[in-house]
């Protein structure tokens, strides 16, 4: 399925949260899950309702949105997930976690998950030594991703990690933003993850 390339605040709208898709813009009172509460389009204001399979579909909808991640992609992760030891909900969380994207953000390399993504992809980044431009390339326990040599000096990257250097970082990650480096110490359980996820919807979605 094609990428969505529309206005990214009618995803948040859509699904009554914020989503931080907008870097800076998330944290302002600019945001628009806050001005306009409700779901965009003609019929907005009226969907109020939602049965059992409308509640799981959108679990699903809002963690695919939150991490970036295409239908083809999440359903791929889900099977993945399935086929690990442990319960599916939180396999599925824990990938969609590892991803590089979503790691470069979370320890505030990037000022939102479309930023990294793009960051990644323009080849900003390497993963113990090596350069990765895979957006969905997934991290393990003691990988360290650090800023190429060369992508020190640009002041985007140098503006957008001092910008986000009084973000909080994961407890499972360590951060030396001196040397452009972190470290994931290990990959997160469940309370660790701060995601507004409901991982059990979307396990009931795909048990259909
Ligand atoms: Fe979502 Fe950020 Fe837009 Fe707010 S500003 S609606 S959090 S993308």
């Amino acid at each position: 399925m094609a990428r969505y390339t529309g206005a990214v605040c009618r995803l948040c709208r859509r699904e009554g949260q914020k989503l931080f898709l907008k870097g800076e813009r998330c944290y302002s009172d600019k945001c628009s899950v806050g001005r306009r509460a409700y779901a965009p389009g003609q019929h907005g204001q009226g969907r109020k309702k939602s049965s059992e399979y409308g509640l799981q579909l959108r679990a699903k909808q809002k963690a695919r949105r939150f991490y970036g991640v295409s239908e083809s992609k999440f359903l791929n992760y889900f099977e993945i997930a399935e086929r690990k030891a442990g319960v599916t909900g939180e396999n599925l969380l824990r990938i969609l976690e590892s991803r590089l994207d979503n790691f470069v953000y979370r320890v505030g390399f990037a000022s939102s998950r479309p930023e990294a993504r793009q960051l990644v992809c323009h080849g900003h980044f390497e993963v113990n030594g090596k350069r990765v431009d895979i957006p969905s390339y997934l991290l393990k326990a003691g990988d360290v991703v650090t800023v190429c040599e060369k992508s020190r000096s640009s002041e985007k990257i140098k503006a957008v990690v001092e910008a986000n250097a009084g973000r909080p970082v994961p407890e499972w990650s360590s951060v030396n933003r001196d040397a452009f480096e972190a470290k994931v110490i290990n990959l997160p359980e469940r309370d660790a993850i701060d995601a507004p996820v409901e991982e059990q919807l979307i396990v009931e979605y795909y048990s259909k």
